[in-house]
């Protein structure tokens, strides 16, 4: 039995405030409500636990300082750990994320002197490689002895409460970073940053928005115009300097900005979080057509592909860095992207890329 639901139980005061921004607590009740009625040393209690997003809102709001989103992270760690855990609903998902720790798809590029590396993560280099690139070069005129690394930070397994696996994994990552003196990362998900924050021992995280916003861009190609509203994704909720990078950006962009009531610490999910959509897709499309509502019309930027795709799906939503490095769209039509087979090319193209960058000295 996890220990948090015994502290749930006998703290929470179902003041009911999670509850109301929650579309998985408002069919489950209070968080003590849940804890009293479930007993998580049965495998058929713990099923719920994955209808959580992760999102951290809950705990964002609680005036209790509760986080019943660290309950339902327990419960599936406890899942996994008591052998319980049915991963088929998430083969797609773990596929994902095995082949992007794979030597096929992983590339360490540290040259010498680099104490820095740009971490892109999986679905921006999948989704938008051009766009990488030129990120990636934009940030070598601010970091000139700046490495790359593509892998994957093996957040799934995080989230679906598979310790060994994330923590193997990771702890692989922070093995070659200390090897090659990396001391600091620039990451652009939001998932990995959460993971570097998180788990990094130490190692210095940035985002590529905070850079961005601190040195300037000199490779935008269209300047911006009219209202837009920013969705900040959930695993920065607590990250105020990428919130104020990002609408820094979009103000140097031209961008009229007009904040939505979830927003920064208390935003919402866009539906990706915590896999709800392999096994919910209902709930999840519910946290999505919540952010349709609140941006009334207006369009979306985030920085999350994940976002991007999720939202996308209910109301015009883009990439911050598509505004910033492509010229073919606007903040009220999508721009194309990337998708399934296809993404898993670009990265072995971009991988390509960066090797042929490297023998050339480019
Ligand atoms: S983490 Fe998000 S989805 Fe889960 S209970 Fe909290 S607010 Fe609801
Ligand atoms: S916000 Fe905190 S105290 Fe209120 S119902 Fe949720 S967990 Fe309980």
């Amino acid at each position: 039995m996890p220990f948090i639901s015994t502290e749930i139980r006998e703290r929470c005061s179902e003041c009911g405030a999670c509850v109301s921004n929650c579309t998985f607590l408002t069919r489950h009740g209070t968080p003590r409500a849940v804890a009293a009625a479930r007993d998580f040393s049965d495998p058929k209690d713990r099923g719920m636990a994955y209808e959580c997003s992760l999102c951290g809102l809950c705990a964002a709001v609680c005036p209790e300082g509760l986080d019943p989103c660290a309950l339902f992270l327990e419960v599936r760690r406890h899942d996994v750990a008591s052998g319980t855990f049915d991963a088929r609903p998430y083969r797609s998902i773990l596929n994902y994320e095995t082949l992007g720790r794979s030597r096929l798809f992983s590339r360490y590029e540290l040259p010498e002197g680099c104490d820095t590396v740009f971490f892109p993560g999986c679905a921006l280099p999948g989704t938008r490689p051009t766009v990488t690139s030129r990120l990636y070069r934009q940030l070598r005129q601010h970091v000139p002895s700046l490495g790359i690394v593509l892998t994957c930070c093996a957040k799934p397994s995080h989230d679906l409460g598979r310790t060994v696996h994330f923590r193997t994994a990771f702890e692989r990552v922070l093995a070659r970073f200390a090897a090659g003196g990396v001391k600091t990362v620039l990451t652009a998900c939001p998932n990995c940053t959460r993971m570097f924050r998180q788990y990094g021992r130490g190692l210095s995280v940035l985002t590529v928005y905070e850079i961005l916003n601190r040195h300037g861009v000199t490779e935008t190609v269209a300047p911006g115009g009219g209202e837009i509203s920013v969705h900040d994704p959930c695993p920065l909720r607590d990250h105020p300097e990428a919130h104020s990078a990002v609408r820094g950006l979009l103000t140097d962009l031209g961008y009229t900005q007009v904040e939505m009531p979830h927003r920064k610490k208390t935003t919402l999910c866009c539906g990706e979080g915590g896999a709800v959509g392999c096994i919910q897709p209902r709930n999840s499309r519910g946290w999505a057509e919540l952010r349709r509502q609140e941006s009334e019309g207006r369009p979306l930027v985030t920085y999350c592909a994940g976002c991007v795709h999720f939202l996308g799906q209910v109301t015009p939503t883009v990439h911050i860095l598509d505004l910033i490095f492509r010229a073919n769209g606007t903040p009220d039509k999508d721009f194309p992207v990337s998708k399934g087979p296809l993404t898993y090319l670009n990265r072995l193209l971009l991988k390509l890329r960066l090797m042929a960058m490297s023998v050339s000295g480019e």
